[in-house]
């Protein structure tokens, strides 16, 4: 029976035992109270692991390990170091006897910090690399430069420091409403901040520790005003926010500063940047013009290309890789660069097709600036929701081609920092959503299972260690319409559109406002209808009724540019020809808000037809359903 119980064990993970994040390959549970502190033994490169493992891809036999746990101690088998380390990360989450069997289903598992909206400190920095490590994060990519900040001492060119790193503004918001104004280091409205190489070293020094590469990412040719601010001569022209890439200037200065980046970062990939620039400079710069013609370029897009492509050579010419946000695979690119695909998954996928390597950022599950709870309740957000949950149930093998596997490197979770001013609520933004990308890079599929208890668990662990995590225990959750759906007069009759919803978000199209499928706390999440033009849609309830209420739900969203409604009015009619208006909803929020407001009133009236109208303030409306009752 004992025997019986021990193989049963052994293929079904009991929730008890089972609590370590990311979840591990195989766990097999034993008695006993395990006693977590003494060393047994520890067997780094011998021959029976080896063997054991002899089948895995190279990078997971490198992670690879296997930790037994007693009532007298532990012993560990691994190949090398690196697996010994994720050992003991495991250990630190052991309640129970057992041996866990693990490695790794991505060889790359990372998080990207944003220092440059908002600077942090080192010691900030490496607290987090504590938490990352402790869930076998093991890229740290840093976002070091950026319009709001240089971040980073280049000897060469101080002026990067001394002036492209302090602006007017503490936060990034205030520097946006002030016009995006510098300073200088000392100056006495100088906000900001950088880490000198000091700082940088002990940093490295901590992520060596901890078995995590730090990845430097020098922002090109977009997102670069300081450093036209900095250093004028490698813009198209003064205030530009894009490098110049028909002036030699522009790369002598990316050299030099490459150079001190490549010799201070052990790093394989030296991160580029590359994305979102606006290249209409470039069509009027004389040195860009001249740069096309003598290079026989024949749009901009090439010109960027141009410029990655030269600073590819030089990076690989240093012994390293050029790592890029998706939009470098635009206008052409060498093969040796890898992509990392943040514009959704279609960037990834045509990365590894092209024979790429790729690494998977897609902003609905990985953009950690987005709230992770009902956004009535957050603090603002840049847009959208993404749950723990959702972050979770990614997998970013979905959708990729045949033999993906063989260029797919992993993971990351990045956040952006624009709305992110204090170090509290960075870290309540990075926890516990990192977690669940950790564990989407580590952990096999079948594996994920009973996460919610255990990043729980884990969660909790790291608010009583001193970080500022999100409380699982106080989530709200979904929007409950968004669960539930709404029952209605109006459910399934046919709606007429007077101007029709935007192209980007069609929802369910004419079936949309009437279907009872009411949207979440994400206005991407295709449910929700979108307008740039007023709201005007006629109802056909199919037959005069006895009507007592008319209304709808908008939301408000002012990072990604969504507002309510000027009014709303209700029209009612027998006919469908002749309207009669029985009510204005006028908009009572103020704004700035993050929240969905209820446009309803009450009515007392028969008719056939109902006809809603929302007014447009600016940007974009957007709405549900339209509840008749
Ligand atoms: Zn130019």
């Amino acid at each position: 029976m004992k025997r019986f119980l021990s193989l049963l064990a052994g293929l079904v993970i009991c929730a008890s035992a089972f609590s370590q994040v990311p979840a591990p390959v195989q766990i097999t549970p034993a008695e006993g109270t395990p006693n977590l502190t003494k060393e047994l033994s520890r067997k780094i490169g011998g021959k029976a692991f080896a063997k054991k493992t002899a089948a895995l891809p190279a990078y997971a036999w490198e992670e690879a390990y296997e930790l037994t746990v007693t009532p007298k101690g532990y012993k560990v088998l691994a190949n090398t170091e690196e697996g010994y380390f994720y050992a003991l990360q495991t250990l630190k989450q052991m309640q129970t006897c057992g041996t866990v069997y693990d490695y790794p289903r991505f060889q790359y598992r990372g998080f990207m910090m944003d220092v440059s909206r908002h600077f942090r400190d080192k010691d900030f920095i490496i607290k987090q690399l504590e938490a990352l490590a402790s869930v076998k994060i093991n890229q740290f990519h840093m976002h070091l430069t950026d319009d709001a900040g240089w971040r980073i001492q280049i000897d060469k060119y101080p002026r990067l420091t001394t002036h492209g790193a302090w602006r007017v503004g503490d936060t990034w918001q205030e520097w946006q409403d002030g016009g995006n104004k510098y300073s200088y280091e000392g100056a006495p409205d100088a906000s900001g901040g950088y880490l000198t190489k000091a700082d940088i070293r002990e940093i490295l020094a901590a992520a060596e520790r901890l078995h995590i590469t730090v990845i430097p990412e020098i922002e090109m040719p977009g997102h670069s005003r300081e450093t036209i601010y900095a250093y004028p001569e490698v813009g198209c022209m003064e205030g530009a926010r894009e490098l110049c890439p028909g002036k030699e200037a522009t790369f002598e200065l990316l050299e030099g500063i490459l150079e001190e980046v490549i010799e201070l970062f052990p790093s394989p990939y030296i991160h580029v940047g590359g994305d979102e620039a606006d290249k209409r400079n470039w069509k009027e710069c004389p040195d860009c013009q001249a740069r096309m013609k003598a290079e026989g370029l024949a749009n901009v897009e090439e010109l960027q290309s141009y410029l990655i492509k030269r600073m590819e050579r030089f990076i690989n010419d240093h012994g390293r890789q050029l790592l890029g946000w998706d939009e470098i695979l635009e206008g052409g690119l060498s093969p040796n660069a890898t992509v990392m695909s943040w514009r959704g998954t279609q960037g990834g996928v045509e990365a590894v097709s092209q024979g790429h390597d790729a690494v998977m950022t897609p902003g609905r599950y990985c953009y950690l600036d987005k709230v992770q709870d009902a956004p009535i309740y957050e603090p603002e957000g840049f847009g959208g929701f993404l749950s723990v949950d959702v972050a979770h149930s990614y997998d970013p093998m979905e959708g990729m081609p045949e033999g993906a596997e063989m260029h797919l490197l992993g993971v990351q979770g990045n956040l952006w920092a624009e709305k992110i001013p204090t170090d509290e609520h960075y870290e309540y933004m990075m926890y516990p959503r990192i977690a669940a990308i950790a564990e989407v890079g580590w952990s096999q599929p079948d594996r994920k299972d009973g996460f919610r208890e255990r990043v729980t668990r884990w969660n909790d662990n790291l608010i009583a260690a001193g970080y500022h995590a999100f409380d699982l225990h106080k989530e709200y959750g979904e929007r409950p319409a968004y669960k539930n759906g709404v029952k209605h007069l109006a459910l399934g009759k046919p709606v007429k559109y007077n101007q029709l919803w935007n192209r980007g978000y069609p929802a369910a199209r004419e079936a949309t406002l009437t279907d009872g499928i009411c949207g979440g706390w994400s206005y991407g999440d295709g449910r929700w209808q979108g307008f740039l033009t007023d709201i005007d849609v006629v109802i056909d309830l199919e037959s005069v009724q006895p009507i007592h209420y008319v209304g709808g739900t908008f939301l408000c969203e002012p990072g990604p540019g969504i507002f309510l409604p000027k009014s709303v009015e209700v029209w009612l009619s027998a006919d469908g020809e002749n309207f009669e208006q029985v009510a204005t909803i006028p908009n009572e929020i103020q704004e700035p808000c993050q929240s969905y407001v209820l446009f309803g009133t009450p009515v007392t009236a028969e008719a056939r037809y109902v006809r809603f109208v929302a007014h447009p303030t600016r940007g974009f409306h957007f709405l549900d359903e339209v509840v008749v009752n």
